[in-house]
């Protein structure tokens, strides 16, 4: 869905979206969308300046850091972000520069927005850098690649206390 500029009043009008499941490809290999997603807000417009205002509902399958088992996040979370017209941050470079520091500013390309790309953006922003399928996961083993939490593996019954080695050398030596 796009927002035509042109067509927006001064005052707030209100948009809403919303996406199926393959309809808003999040770009990452290691994420998808897990349910509908939905979005939803109002448009402002102050000369070229257009305030996008809302919130997004979605749910999120990531891969766990550890074990990459599928996670399902939630995720209920309010945007608030300003357009500027593309050219208008390129001419002034120091206010360019003051932008891109913040999230809350992005820029428009043309006479329309892209709300697609708003979402999948407030998407990726809101998701939680780290997620565990499970507060204690116990991961991969490194070596052989197997899920710890399911079997152990051999690679992990040879792994020896490091104490316990320097006792067996200690042995080796009184023969
Ligand atoms: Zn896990
Ligand atoms: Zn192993």
């Amino acid at each position: 869905m796009r927002i035509e500029v042109d067509k927006l009043k001064e005052a707030s009008t209100m948009f809403a979206s919303d996406y199926a499941l393959d309809e808003l490809p999040l770009e990452d290999e290691l994420m998808r969308l897990a349910s509908e997603a939905k979005v939803e807000g109002r448009a402002s417009k102050k000369r070229e300046q257009i305030r996008l205002q809302g919130m997004i509902n979605a749910s999120v399958e990531v891969a766990c850091d550890r074990c990459a088992a599928p996670v399902i996040v939630p995720l209920n979370t309010n945007f608030d972000v300003t357009y500027l017209p593309v050219e208008a941050l390129t001419v002034d470079a120091e206010a360019t520069e003051l932008q891109e520091d913040d999230l809350n500013f992005a820029a428009y390309e043309g006479d329309s927005i892209d709300i697609d790309e708003l979402a999948r953006e407030q998407i990726l922003l809101a998701l939680p850098a780290r997620q565990l399928c499970r507060e204690d996961c116990q991961g991969l083993c490194p070596a052989c690649g197997a899920d710890l939490n399911t079997r152990t593996c051999q690679c992990e019954q040879q792994e020896i206390d490091p104490r316990w080695a320097a006792l067996a050398e200690v042995k080796k030596g009184d023969k």
